[in-house]
């Protein structure tokens, strides 16, 4: 049976792709950091790890608990609205160590066997902010653009040891991230969609699942933009 991590597997985005993941017949390992997510694990028949993705010890004891994967999701994140100026050290910080030392340390982790054993897929979730850049989320933005660099890097260098890493860059997608905006917001966000509605965690999972599968055994280095013609 094949196996698959999904960090910050516990909500939103990430407990749907672990859906997904297990419909498709993977044994998924659903990494979380405070809501531990008991239910989804037995809905699903996966294991909950936690692990603050920020740390490089705790990712490296996750890995060493689970052993090796054939699919990584790095999909935990975080977001905040902030005038650029008002955009504290521990802002940054924060921001960073989330989105980008995560990545850096799960992909570091999970390549060890993949390299090994000639296989594996490796999805980063980005942002169509990382792409264009996102007025009062420069921090955001300029993260998920690190990620879109990491995935291009990484996917030229590990190419010829047979994994492949790839790059969602969802648009707005309706989970607790979009929590902090009114209803009057998000209906000014759907009115600038051109398929007219904001995107689900299903329509990013369905992304990780064709990504992941054998039907994408050609495609690495991209970032599919999963964003309903916002960005084109
Ligand atoms: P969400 O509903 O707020 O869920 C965030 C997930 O990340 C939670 O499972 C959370 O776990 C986990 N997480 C946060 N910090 C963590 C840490 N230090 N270690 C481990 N897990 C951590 O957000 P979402 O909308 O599903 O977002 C998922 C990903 O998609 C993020 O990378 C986000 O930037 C990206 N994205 C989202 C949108 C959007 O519109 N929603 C658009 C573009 C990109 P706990 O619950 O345990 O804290």
């Amino acid at each position: 049976m094949k196996t698959a991590l999904v960090t910050g597997g516990s909500r939103g985005i990430g407990a749907a792709v672990c859906r997904a993941l297990a419909r498709e017949g993977y044994r998924v390992f659903i990494n979380y950091n405070t809501t531990d997510p008991k239910a989804l694990a037995a809905e699903i028949g996966g294991t909950a790890v936690k692990c603050d993705v920020r740390d490089s010890d705790q990712v490296r004891g996750m890995f060493g608990k689970i052993g090796s994967v054939d699919v990584l999701v790095n999909n935990a994140g975080i977001a905040q609205q902030k005038l650029f100026t008002d955009i504290t050290d521990s802002d940054w910080l924060d921001m960073r160590a989330t989105h980008l030392d995560g990545t850096f340390f799960c992909c570091r982790e999970a390549l060890r066997s993949m390299i090994r054993s000639h296989s594996g897929s490796i999805i980063n979730i980005s942002s169509m902010w990382g792409q264009t850049g996102g007025s009062c989320e420069v921090h955001y933005s300029a993260v998920k653009a690190g990620i879109i660099g990491l995935t291009k890097a990484l996917a030229k260098e590990v190419a010829p040891s047979g994994v492949r890493v790839n790059c969602i860059a969802p648009g707005i997608i309706e989970t607790d991230m979009l929590s902090g905006f009114t209803a009057e917001e998000l209906s000014d966000l759907r009115a600038e969609v051109p398929l007219g509605r904001l995107g689900s965690a299903e329509d990013i999972a369905d992304a990780v699942v064709f990504l992941a599968s054998e039907k994408a055994s050609y495609i690495t280095g991209q970032v599919l933009a999963v964003n309903g013609g916002v960005v084109i």
